[in-house]
C-alpha cells in the first residue's frame, strides 16, 4: 500500500472486501460497475420501470431509484415485481436521505439501500454549533440508537447498504468540528462504518461525492488511508462526482475526479451524474471502465534510477506522509514550486499550447478554433476568454501577422527562420537542445519521454544537464500504458531533484470517439493538475485518430443531441483543455454550472431550464450557478456555488446567493429573469 493505493507506479486495483447485492458480486476484484438513477417519479410504477429498462439495456447493473418517503418506498415492490415479471433481475437501490422510516421499508424490498450521513438522523440546519466532547459523544450514540434498526434489517434481508456522503450535506455537527473539508467527509462516513461494525454487518459500499474534483479525489483518497489503519482493510468504493453538468463540462469533470482515482487502481463501481437522461451515463461509464480492463496487472512498471530508492519498497505499509519520501501532499492541494520562464510556470496559471500541426495550410481563420477571430472590417483580433497562449505549427509556415498575445513553438530549423524571435520559439527533443548551437535567449521547450519499454530511462539522463535551466520549460509525456503514473514519477524525479523547471504536460489520445478522446485528456491531464503538478497543458491526437475523425468531430447521444455541435478537431481540443483547467480550478475561463441529474424528486425539466439559464449566463467568466431539482437535497449539495436555482414546489423556484435565501418561491415561468436580476442587484453580471 502506497498512501492511498497498491501502488503509484503501476497499475493495480486496491483489494476491497466483496460486497453481495442481490446476485451481483462488487469489490475483491469483480469487474468495475456501471450504474444509474432513475429521474421519473418513484410513484409513477410504469414510467420508472420503462426508464429502468432503458438503463439496464444500455448496460447499467444497478438501478438507484430515489425513495423520500414511506410511498416511495413501499412503491418500490410494485417497480421490482414489475421489472422483474419483464424478466429484468438487475439489482435495485433505494436512495434515502432524510427518512429512516423510507429506508427500513425499503431495505426488506430491494437489493440495497443508499443511506447520506450527512442527513440520516442529524439534523442540517446550516447552523455553527460549538459542541463539547460530550455533547458530540451524544450525537453519535442517538445516531446509533437510530441507525441500528436499519443495519439489522439489512442482515435479515441480505440487503447490502451505500454508506454515501456528499460534500455540501455535512451534518452541523460534523461541519461545527472538521468544517467543510474531506476529512469532514471521511470522518461522516467513517462513524456509520463504525456502528455497522459494530453489529458485524460489512456488505457495505462507501462513496465521497463532491462536485468539485479536487475535494472528492482527495476525500476518497483519505477514506482509503483511514479504512486501512482502523481496519487494516478497505470496503468497496463507489466513485462519482455529484452535479458534474451536462455536455462536455459533464463528462471532463466526471472523467477527472472518477479517472484520478482509477488510475490509481480505487473504484469498484462508478455513476458518471449527467444533467441528461440517465440511459446516456452508462456509454460514459463504460468508457471509463474500459480503460483500465486492457489494462492488464502485467503492465510494465516505469522503472526508477538505481540510486532512487523505490517508494514501493521504501513505503511498506500505509506509511505517515510525514515520513514518505512523496514530495508532494495528495491529501491536500498545493502547486509543484516552479521558476516562470515568460508566461509559464511561477505564479501564472496554466498556459494552452494548441497543436496545429496536423493542419495541411495555416492560415488566419484557423484560429478562430482557438480563440481568436479576425475581424477583416475594423482589421482586429477578437480574442475570446478561451483562447490558446501557444500554438505548435510543426513544419507550417506561417504567412499572416499574429494576434498580440499569442506565440508560437515550431521546430529549431523553422525558428531558426522565423524572423521574430519575441514571437516564436523553438521545441527540441532533450539531446537536440544540449547539442543545439543556436538556442533561443527565452524560452527553449524541451521534450521529455518520461518512460517508453524502447528507452525506459531516457527522461532521466538528461535531467542533470537540464536542470534549471531558466529558459528550459519541459515537454513531459510518456509511451507506457500507464502514462499518468509514469509522468507523475518524473514530477517526482524533478521535486527530488529539486529542479523547478517549468512543465508543460504533453497528451496524445489515440482513442476514436469524441466522449474517449475527453476522457482519456481528461484522465491524464486531470490527474496530475489535482496535484498541483503541470504549469500548461498540449493535447493531440496520434495521426491514425486525427485522419478517422477527419478534422470534423460530432457525437450524437441517444436524444439526438449533437452536444459537440460539430465542431473542428482543433476546436475540441482546445475546448477540452480549457474545460479541464476550469474543473480542476486552475484556471477559470467560463461560468462553471452544478447542475444535479434531476430524480424522482425533482420539480422542473432541469435539463431544459439548465440551457435556458446557460444561453443567459455562459459569459460571466469565473461565476458558479446551480441549477438543482429540489429544495430537501438541492441548497446542500450545491456546494461552493455562488448562486443557486432550486425547486421549491410545483411551479415555484427559490433563488439563493451562497448559502442564503434571496427570493422565495418565485413563479418559474419568471424566474430565470429573476435570477439574472440577482446576478445584476449582486454586481456579478456583466453585459453579454
Ligand atoms: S438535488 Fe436533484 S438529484 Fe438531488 S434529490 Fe434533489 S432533485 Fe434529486
Amino acid at each position: 500500500m502506497q498512501f492511498y493505493s497498491e501502488s503509484l507506479t503501476e497499475y493495480k486495483r486496491l483489494a476491497t472486501r466483496e460486497v453481495k447485492i442481490g446476485d451481483l458480486l462488487l469489490g475483491n476484484f469483480q469487474p468495475i460497475r456501471v450504474q444509474t438513477m432513475t429521474t421519473t417519479d418513484t410513484m409513477d410504477t410504469i414510467a420508472t420501470v420503462e426508464q429502468s429498462i432503458r438503463c439496464i439495456e444500455a448496460g447499467a447493473e444497478l438501478i438507484r431509484i430515489t425513495a423520500p418517503s414511506k410511498n416511495e418506498a413501499e412503491n418500490l415492490l410494485n417497480i421490482k415485481n414489475e421489472l422483474r415479471k419483464r424478466g429484468y433481475t438487475t439489482p435495485l437501490v433505494a436512495d434515502i436521505h432524510f427518512t429512516p422510516n423510507a429506508a427500513e421499508i425499503a431495505a426488506r424490498i430491494v437489493e440495497k439501500v443508499r443511506v447520506n450521513p450527512g442527513n440520516y438522523v442529524d439534523k442540517k440546519k446550516f447552523e455553527l454549533i460549538e459542541y463539547s466532547d460530550a455533547d458530540y459523544a451524544e450525537e453519535i450514540d442517538r445516531i446509533r440508537e437510530r441507525f441500528t434498526p436499519l443495519i439489522k434489517i439489512c442482515k435479515e434481508y441480505g440487503t447490502a447498504m451505500r454508506i454515501g456522503t456528499n460534500h455540501g450535506s455535512l451534518s452541523d455537527r460534523i461541519m461545527s468540528r472538521y468544517g467543510d473539508t474531506p476529512m469532514g467527509m471521511v470522518e461522516s462516513a467513517m462513524e456509520f462504518l463504525r456502528i455497522a461494525r459494530d453489529e458485524t454487518y460489512h456488505n457495505i459500499v462507501l462513496s465521497m461525492k463532491a462536485s468539485n474534483p479536487q475535494v472528492m479525489v482527495q476525500a476518497y483518497r483519505l477514506l482509503v488511508k483511514s479504512m486501512f489503519n482502523e481496519f487494516g482493510e478497505c470496503y468497496p468504493l463507489h466513485l462519482g462526482v455529484t452535479e458534474a453538468g451536462d455536455g462536455e463540462d459533464g463528462r471532463v469533470k466526471s472523467a477527472i475526479g472518477i479517472g484520478t482515482l482509477m488510475e490509481d487502481g480505487l473504484g469498484d463501481t462508478i455513476r458518471v451524474s449527467l444533467t441528461e437522461d440517465p440511459e446516456l451515463e452508462i456509454p460514459v461509464c463504460k468508457d471509463l471502465v474500459k480503460r483500465y480492463e486492457i489494462r492488464s496487472q502485467k503492465d510494465r512498471k516505469t522503472e526508477r534510477p538505481k540510486d532512487i530508492p523505490d517508494i514501493q519498497k521504501s513505503s511498506p505499509g500505509l506509511p505517515d506522509l510525514q515520513s514518505s519520501r512523496l514530495p508532494y501532499d495528495p491529501f491536500h492541494y498545493q502547486r509543484r514550486e516552479t521558476f516562470a520562464i515568460d508566461n509559464i510556470g511561477g505564479k501564472h496559471v496554466p498556459v494552452v499550447i494548441a497543436d496545429l500541426s496536423k493542419l495541411e495550410n495555416i492560415t488566419a481563420s484557423h484560429l478562430q478554433s482557438v480563440g481568436y477571430t479576425y475581424d477583416a472590417a475594423t482589421d482586429k483580433w477578437n480574442i475570446s476568454d478561451a483562447a490558446a497562449d501557444y500554438i505548435f505549427t510543426g513544419q507550417a509556415e506561417l504567412d499572416f501577422a499574429l494576434p498580440g498575445p499569442l506565440k508560437v513553438i515550431t521546430w529549431p530549423d523553422h525558428w531558426q527562420a522565423a524572423a521574430d524571435k519575441t514571437k516564436y520559439f523553438p521545441i527540441y527533443e532533450a539531446k537536440g537542445y544540449i547539442d543545439a548551437e543556436a538556442k533561443s535567449d527565452t524560452i527553449n521547450f524541451v521534450m521529455l519521454d518520461c518512460f517508453s519499454e524502447q528507452t525506459p530511462l531516457n527522461g532521466f539522463t538528461y535531467l542533470d544537464e537540464l536542470a534549471n535551466d531558466r529558459s528550459v520549460v519541459l515537454c513531459l509525456s510518456s509511451k507506457n500504458q500507464h502514462t499518468m503514473a509514469a509522468v507523475r514519477r518524473m514530477f517526482i524525479e524533478l521535486m527530488g531533484r529539486e529542479i523547478n523547471n517549468p512543465v508543460i504536460l504533453i497528451t496524445d489520445s489515440d482513442w476514436q470517439t469524441a466522449d474517449e478522446h475527453l476522457i482519456h485528456f481528461a484522465t491524464e491531464t486531470g490527474a496530475l493538475l489535482l496535484d498541483g503538478l503541470g504549469d500548461g497543458i498540449c493535447l493531440g491526437m496520434t495521426s491514425t485518430a486525427y485522419n478517422s475523425v477527419n478534422g470534423q468531430l460530432s457525437t450524437v447521444n441517444a436524444s439526438g443531441r449533437n452536444y459537440l455541435n460539430n465542431q473542428t478537431t482543433e476546436q475540441f481540443i482546445n475546448n477540452t483543455a480549457f474545460s479541464i483547467l476550469q474543473a480542476t480550478r486552475t484556471r477559470i475561463s467560463k461560468t462553471e454550472y452544478i447542475s444535479c441529474p434531476s430524480c424522482g424528486r425533482t420539480l422542473f425539466d432541469l435539463q431544459e431550464t439548465t440551457a435556458k439559464i446557460r444561453s443567459r449566463t455562459n459569459h460571466l467568466k469565473g461565476v458558479k450557478i446551480a441549477i438543482m431539482g429540489c429544495i430537501v437535497n438541492g441548497p446542500g449539495e450545491m456546494a461552493d456555488a455562488d448562486f443557486g436555482y432550486v425547486g421549491s414546489g410545483p411551479g415555484k423556484i427559490t433563488l439563493y446567493k451562497g448559502k442564503e435565501v434571496m427570493k422565495r418561491n418565485v413563479n418559474s415561468e419568471v424566474a430565470v429573469e429573476e435570477l439574472i436580476n440577482l446576478l445584476k442587484e449582486s454586481d456579478a453580471w456583466v453585459t453579454p
